[in-house]
């Protein structure tokens, strides 16, 4: 085989200061949110509607542990974004649905976030289900909720985890479109995101 000089190939991860979340305990935790939202939604066909970016992984893995699937269950994605290429949220919010807006009318709604910050990207998507699209409920599913930032009043429903007041990526977070990838949630090194602030 040939050899490759260890320092020449730097990886994502060599980009962590530390994991928060091991791939197991993520794992372990949407099991148990999919086989409670299938016990949960098991007479209400659920629309479970990702919201993109971030929540693409845990979207995919939620719904595969939803176990026994509620008969009507059916997957969707919108894409919000409120973040620029920084770490701190612009408090705008840009809402995308590549799905028709009629189709929503009457469905219980799951919708699936990464990570619950200021509140106000689900307070704003849960307004526009709810009263322009007029779903008959709306629940939110985050698999961490940073509390201590909550700008607006926003509960989840279902919470993966309480998150530290902490930049986190992974596993569907990004920092600049990066890191997405990683099957675990970790802290950057602070000189990863310093020189593009
Ligand atoms: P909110 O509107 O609640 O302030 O922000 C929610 C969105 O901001 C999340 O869906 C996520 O895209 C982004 N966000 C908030 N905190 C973090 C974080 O610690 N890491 C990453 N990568 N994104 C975050
Ligand atoms: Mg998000
Ligand atoms: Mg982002």
């Amino acid at each position: 085989l040939p050899t490759r000089a260890a320092t020449a190939v730097r990886h994502l991860s060599d980009d962590i200061a530390y994991v928060l979340f091991p791939e197991q305990q993520i794992h372990a935790r949407v099991q148990q949110l999919g086989r409670q939202l299938a016990h949960d939604y098991a007479d209400r066909a659920p629309l479970v509607l990702g919201v993109l970016t971030g929540a693409f992984q845990v979207c995919g893995d939620l719904v595969r542990s939803m176990d026994p699937c509620p008969r009507g269950t059916t997957v969707n994605f919108v894409r919000a974004s409120s973040y620029g290429s920084g770490t701190e949220s612009s408090g705008k919010v840009a809402i995308k649905m590549d799905m028709d807006s009629k189709l929503i009318k009457g469905r219980h709604v799951v919708l699936v976030e990464d990570i619950v910050d200021t509140g106000m990207t689900l307070t704003r998507l849960k307004a526009h289900l709810t009263e322009n699209c007029e779903a008959a409920s709306v629940a939110i599913v985050a698999l961490l909720d940073k509390r201590e930032r909550r700008k607006v009043e926003l509960e989840a429903d279902y919470v993966g985890f309480q998150c530290p007041n902490e930049f986190v990526v992974g596993y569907g977070l990004d920092f600049d479109e990066e890191y997405r990838t990683l099957p675990y949630i970790g802290v950057l090194k602070p000189e990863c995101y310093a020189h593009k602030l």
